[in-house]
């Protein structure tokens, strides 16, 4: 059945003494039980009753049990926050000594998790050009590598790798592909096909429908084990990051309708990127849709006919991007991505403002670079919006 059907129709676990059309909203951090043996099978695993809404909520449930029957997942667990989803596979996966096969081009707390909070406690990394597989291939020859993680379209850099061959070497060592999948959402492509073992994917942006929450999902396809049993039985009672009902639910709702957003998101941005090419103020324009991208066969090859809905795009220096910036009426300045609005930010001077230069240098962040995501509106709206701020 298509992504949206399941989406829209999946039932709610449970028959609902009222009929309700929408998924009920279990605001309650305990359950009561009718027994004290019925409250022990539920505590020990035994029963799936919920016990406690730390770790299991009937509201989370539902959204989870929609996001597996899509991706056909063997466990889907939704997070907090899309960091806390990251979070709990690599403290699922990840150990004293273990090293973690990364590279420099990753969403800036993502990378500051690895190499910084992780190895203090222990878990090294190793950064890769996942452009190059035979540094892959190298990188995780020895032993005691816990995984492999990238992203599948790296942002701002939008480099893409080439994940049917990571995930080849991957199998050949035994070592779990972890993909964030943020860029392309799961109703788009199927990341199992691909070989990936674990999808993390930041569900506050496309999947809510306008940013109204923050969320995080583990998409587990069940090749290892550790997966489920430390996330289940362990992470999500002692690191506490599960989602809330609240979240749960509008984000159930935003899934109804991700699909639809998301193609015309993604189309706008593909008509966009094609004019801004035209402006003689804009030096670069960067997108995957576009023929003459490096990674247009690859991205292709990957997740079929769709894009994305992120459009950078170059001018002369940073004084310019800032001007530009300040010129915008009707898109946004702000962070986030595949919001509803469309969102332009500058990122050497915001997210990545912290690091140093050379460090943005190491991780092609650059001071002309202007990232756009682009949102419902109408799309010449939008296009005369950026033109009027970048012509002098
Ligand atoms: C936003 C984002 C994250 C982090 O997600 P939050 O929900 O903000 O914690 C991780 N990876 C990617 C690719 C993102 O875009």
């Amino acid at each position: 059945m298509n992504g949206s059907t399941i989406a829209i129709n999946h039932p709610f676990t449970e028959h609902d003494p009222y009929g309700s059309l929408s998924m009920p909203v279990y605001h309650t951090a305990a359950y009561e039980f009718a027994s004290a043996s019925e409250m022990a099978a539920a505590f020990t695993g035994k029963s799936s009753a919920p016990s406690y809404s730390r770790v299991t909520n009937p509201t989370v449930t539902y959204f989870e049990n929609k996001v597996k029957a899509i991706t056909g997942a063997t466990n889907v667990f939704a997070f907090n926050s899309g960091m806390a989803a990251i979070s709990n596979i690599l403290f699922a996966l990840g150990g004293n000594g273990k090293t973690i096969i990364t590279s420099p081009h990753l969403f800036g707390n993502t990378f500051a998790l690895i190499t910084g909070t992780l190895a203090r406690f222990g878990i090294k990394n190793k950064l890769v050009d996942f452009t190059d597989i035979d540094s892959v291939r190298e990188a995780t020859a020895d032993k005691g590598n816990c995984c492999i993680f990238l992203e599948i379209i790296t942002n701002p850099q939008q480099e893409v790798a080439d994940l049917r061959a990571i995930a080849e070497i991957a199998h050949e060592r035994h070592i779990p592909l972890v993909a964030d999948t943020t860029m392309i959402p799961f109703t788009e492509f199927s990341a199992k096909d691909l070989g990936v073992d674990v999808e993390v994917v930041s569900s506050t942006k496309i999947i809510t429908g306008g940013a109204t929450s923050l969320g995080g999902l583990v998409i587990d396809y069940g090749r290892y084990r550790q997966v489920e049993p430390r996330i289940r039985s362990e992470l999500l009672y002692n690191l506490g990051a599960y989602m809330t009902p609240h979240a749960a639910y509008m984000q159930s709702l935003g899934l109804e309708t991700l699909s639809a957003r998301y193609g015309v998101q993604a189309d706008h941005a593909l008509q966009l990127a094609r004019k801004l090419k035209t402006l003689p103020s804009i030096k670069k324009v960067t997108y995957l849709g576009l023929e003459d991208n490096p990674n247009y066969q690859l991205a292709r090859s990957l997740f079929g006919k769709t894009s994305g809905a992120l459009i950078t795009f170059d001018l002369d220096d940073e004084d310019a991007c800032f001007r530009a910036i300040d010129r915008l009426k009707v898109v946004r300045r702000a962070t986030n991505i595949y919001d509803n609005k469309s969102l332009a930010i500058h990122p050497y001077s915001t997210i990545f403002g912290n690091f140093s230069p050379e460090q943005k240098a190491s991780m092609d962040v650059l001071p002309t670079t202007i990232r756009l995501s682009v949102g419902l509106e109408d799309v010449d709206d939008v296009f005369e919006d950026v033109k009027q701020a970048v012509e002098d």
